[in-house]
């Protein structure tokens, strides 16, 4: 079901209602009264490894013509693609998950990866996932498949219809520059600083009809900021300047070497000109969505939201 109206979108809503009472649908979708899109933005998760039960693991799906693109595979991520799924976004169905495009290795990103490798296999994948990220994705991806090959084994061996080439990944080590072409999309990588990781990406898709660039974890980047350069939508983490100042010293020197300010934010959009800049990844230590958007607006007069889970662009 595509977003064309408010109408159809409540519709959707009194439809999902009658089929799952336990289902929450306060979350936005916010496309309204357009035509409907090639191409939605989907939240799956905007949360850090601090463990919010309201914000799932970092996760971004970029779905094309009812085919879904990955960025990150946060901790809930194949859950929180069944709930997108269940709210009308059809291309989110777990079992259609094939293609992911991992920012970094740290285990925020991560930690939901042997979940969308196994879990979608089970629901009968049929074909395998393609993963493409920094040097390290192969290593990983090897070790996740021999800590469960024993499950892996018994459920292609045993009495479950299981679909063998679901159950395969395939992982791609890439480079900055384009790093994968289909019919629907380019996707570029971009490298950005965070630290002491040697690699770590932003992510530019160009679509038929929108142009998206998703910061990964990342200090302030000229580079990012270029890689935009008047793009549809910027998704960029952030952390608050308001909170910040709570902080320990200790942490503050970390996050002021591996993340980016809401003040910082403000003078990246200025060069990146997003038609929209949304906010993920946040770390508010105490700040609410409206303030740290009221950080960000004090340097930069662009559009801004603060993302949250299963928003829909
Ligand atoms: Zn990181
Ligand atoms: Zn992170």
């Amino acid at each position: 079901m595509r977003h064309a109206s408010p109408i159809a979108t409540t519709a959707m809503a009194v439809a999902v209602l009658a089929t799952s009472a336990s289902l929450v649908t306060t979350g936005a979708i916010r496309l309204k009264g357009r035509a409907a899109p090639r191409t939605q933005l989907v939240l799956l998760g905007t949360g850090t490894p601090n463990a919010d039960p309201d914000r799932s693991g970092p996760a971004v799906a970029i779905v094309v013509d009812d085919v879904p693109y990955l960025v990150d595979a946060g901790p809930g991520v194949v859950r929180r693609a069944a709930a997108a799924s269940a709210r009308g976004i059809k291309g989110l169905d777990p079992k259609l998950l094939r293609t992911a495009f991992i920012t970094h290795l740290h285990s925020d990103h991560t930690a939901g990866y042997p979940d969308l490798v196994f879990t979608p296999a089970v629901l009968e994948r049929d074909a395998p996932l393609q993963v493409y990220g920094p040097p390290g994705i192969r290593v990983m991806t090897d070790h996740v498949m021999k800590a469960w090959a024993e499950d892996v084994d018994v459920r292609l061996r045993d009495l479950e219809p299981a679909k063998p080439a679901g159950y395969e990944v395939r992982a791609h080590e890439v480079k900055p520059g384009l790093v994968y072409k289909d019919a629907r999309l380019s996707v570029h990588a971009f490298a950005v600083p965070h630290g002491a990781w040697k690699r770590s990406f932003a992510y530019r898709f160009d679509t038929p009809d929108r142009s998206i660039v998703v910061s990964g974890d990342s200090g302030p980047s000229g580079q990012l900021a270029s890689a935009c350069n008047g793009c549809d939508v910027l998704v960029h983490e952030v952390y608050s300047t308001a909170g910040f100042v709570t902080r320990p010293p200790e942490w503050q020197r970390y996050h002021r070497v591996y993340h980016t300010s809401s003040a910082e934010l403000a003078t990246l959009a200025a060069k990146a000109r997003p038609g929209l800049l949304v906010l993920y990844h946040q770390l508010f230590w105490g700040t609410t969505d409206e303030a740290l958007v009221a950080e960000v607006k004090r340097g930069y007069a662009g559009k801004v939201v603060s993302g949250r889970d299963l928003d829909v662009f």
